[in-house]
């Protein structure tokens, strides 16, 4: 059986050659769905000007119909084909950050279709640093508007097997390639009022974004910031295993006593726990445990509910550098938040 023909429960399996690209270029052309790799998580992408397509993605994922998907391009060339508006400050993130896992929220050009952007007159935007993403898309001919390839509320997929167990059969293709290196979604920076304001935070850290600005980012809360719209997709419980989530906050010592007395409490009641820090490598140097936490927080939350676990009990991260993105996934994970003081 030829690589191309492949199939899990009508779904090919697509390889990351230039011939198997073409053949997942033809079906976004034809009004297809294809799941590709990106750096941050694989996306599931149709074309961006394909209006029955894209509602099939918000079908295929059981997505909110008011959770809009982001616009991926192959160059930063084609800003002016999705916004209709490109300020000065754009420019010069996409040249700094660009290919790259930063979202940058501006005003939405006329041919982008209502339904991408959950009818918002903004539209999400960025150019993935993945060989095989910026091939589909420059092969494709027209941006991608993809979202995570997962089921809406699980946790986002950073393989290719991630996104069979929840889409096989519902999706035409997905490209097999190697596990996301950045493991969460991309920095969503709403770029449209006169401060830039992280809407969800991601693969490009706050500092990193202060720095290259040389100005003050913020960072919006649940509820939005100063009147500003918050990410829609932020309102949703998200990322969430099957297994509960009991997230600790609060100071070191006092979590880790927390964390023994319910792990012994629940294990005498017959219940399977597991500490999620044990599970990502304690053994990473500090300065790059953040980034090796976010590389493997999804597999592992994927992980525990394969193995049937009935309690997760996570602890909380430093919120410096993509730690905040951590914390985000963790809090919206959650089925409860214990502070200790
Ligand atoms: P996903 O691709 O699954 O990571 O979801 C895309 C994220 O980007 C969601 O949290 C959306 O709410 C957010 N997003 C997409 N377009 C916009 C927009 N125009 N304004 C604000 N947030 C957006
Ligand atoms: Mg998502």
């Amino acid at each position: 059986m030829s690589a191309s023909i492949r199939q899990a429960k009508g779904t090919l399996l697509l390889g990351e050659n230039f011939f198997s690209i073409e053949k997942a270029a033809k079906i976004i052309k034809e009004g297809g769905l294809v799941a590709f790799p990106t750096e941050t998580v694989y996306g599931l992408g149709a074309a961006v000007t394909n209006v029955e397509a894209v509602n099939r993605i918000f079908l295929a994922k059981g997505r909110p119909a008011d959770n809009p998907l982001i616009v991926h391009l192959s160059a930063p060339g084609q800003l002016t084909e999705v916004a209709n508006y490109v300020p000065e400050i754009a420019y010069n993130l996409a040249e700094q950050f660009w290919p790259g896992p930063l979202s940058m929220v501006l005003p939405r050009a006329q041919n982008i279709p209502a339904a991408v952007c959950a009818g918002l007159s903004t539209v999400a935007v960025r150019m993935p640093d993945h060989r095989v993403a910026l091939e589909l898309i420059r092969i494709t001919g027209v941006p991608i508007a993809a979202p995570s390839a997962n089921r809406s509320g699980k946790p986002s997929p950073t393989s290719f097997r991630h996104v069979l167990d929840d889409l096989a059969g519902k999706i035409d293709a997905v490209i097999k390639s190697k596990a996301c290196s950045v493991g969460v979604e991309s920095t969503v920076l709403d770029l449209t009022g006169s401060i830039p304001v992280i809407l969800r935070p991601g693969g490009i850290s706050r500092e990193q974004l202060e720095e290259a600005l040389g100005q003050k980012v913020l960072v919006s809360g649940a509820i939005g910031f100063a009147g500003r719209p918050m990410s829609p997709g932020m309102k949703y419980r998200h990322y969430s295993p099957r297994a509960p989530l009991i997230l600790i906050t609060g100071p070191e010592q006092r979590r880790r006593v927390l964390v023994k007395s319910l792990t012994d409490y629940y294990q005498q009641q017959g219940l399977k726990v597991a500490s999620l820090s044990s599970v990502i490598d304690k053994t990473t140097p500090l300065k790059k445990r953040s980034e090796h936490f976010a590389a493997n927080l999804y597999h592992a939350l994927r992980q525990l509910d394969f193995q049937g676990v009935d309690l997760i009990l996570a602890e909380e991260t430093d919120t410096a550098g993509l730690g905040l993105a951590v914390m985000n996934r963790l809090r919206k994970a959650a089925t409860k938040v214990l502070k200790v003081l």
